[in-house]
């Protein structure tokens, strides 16, 4: 509920801007139209271009708990090398993860799609072709497409439906909501990353997460090949993660249900 007044204020401002642009250009005053203008811009896009922002729909966060218990998600697979890698780390360290995948590489290696199931690991959408540098102004049939085709993608390959949608970028427009709501995807979001979407040292990641950890902590981990990336690096990383989360004293929750 909160979520939607968020969503409804921020259209209201938007409009009294936009209308506060048209009074001053009819009244001939250039310049205020353009400032008011700008208003109403900024106020639209602001909350898309923050990843994350709740202001266009609920974003989850974080777990709500009082334990020392975080959820481990994991964006970008399936991918052949890193998704049995990451696999045997988690089944070494008994530890859950969130898989939120990109469909149509679901379809391309659909071996790596039902590993995840099969070691009793969640999937989740993560859009069909991952379109980062343009999602954030996704139009309404691009959402829907991007969010359905990736839904039926996991469903066909794993027979497991995504409960969980998260944009690329984290940047989700009212329509991405508006499609994610309609698929039967709750929006989530993060709290803890370590920008390990370039070339990185393990170490420099986990001190990253480790500095935003806390109890309900969403962590942001990411697979698949970047230019400059040493093969393995994604698995080291994931080790090393859960070898600080043990000695910190917490655990990988369960997806919220
Ligand atoms: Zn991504």
């Amino acid at each position: 509920m909160k979520a939607e007044l968020r969503r409804r204020l921020g259209f209201t401002l938007s409009g009294l801007c936009a209308a506060g642009a048209a009074v001053h250009a009819l009244r001939g005053n250039p310049a205020r139209a353009h400032r008011w203008a700008m208003l109403a811009t900024a106020s639209l896009l602001g909350p898309t271009l923050i990843p994350n922002c709740p202001w266009n729909g609920p974003v989850l966060r974080h777990l709500r708990t009082g334990e020392r218990e975080v959820w481990l998600t994991i964006d970008d697979g399936p991918d052949p090398q890193d998704t049995p890698e990451i696999l045997d780390v988690l089944a070494r360290h008994d530890a859950r993860a969130s898989f939120f995948a990109i469909g149509h590489k679901v379809w391309r290696y659909p071996a790596a799609a039902r590993a995840v199931v099969a070691a009793g690991h969640e999937l989740h959408n993560h859009t069909w072709s991952h379109p980062a540098g343009s999602f954030w102004a996704a139009s309404p049939s691009c959402a829907r497409h991007e969010i359905s085709a990736a839904s039926n993608a996991i469903r066909q390959v794993t027979a497991q439906d995504p409960r969980f949608f998260r944009a690329p970028a984290g940047l989700a427009n009212p329509f991405v909501h508006a499609a994610a709501a309609k698929a039967g995807l709750r929006v989530i979001g993060w709290s803890a990353r370590g920008f390990d979407g370039v070339p990185h040292e393990p170490d420099v990641v986990v001190d990253r997460i480790v500095r935003r950890l806390h109890a309900g902590a969403v962590i942001l981990l990411h697979e698949g090949p970047v230019s400059g990336l040493r093969p393995g690096t994604r698995a080291r990383t994931l080790e090393r993660l859960l070898g600080k989360l043990s000695a910190l004293g917490y655990r990988t929750a369960r997806p919220p249900a």
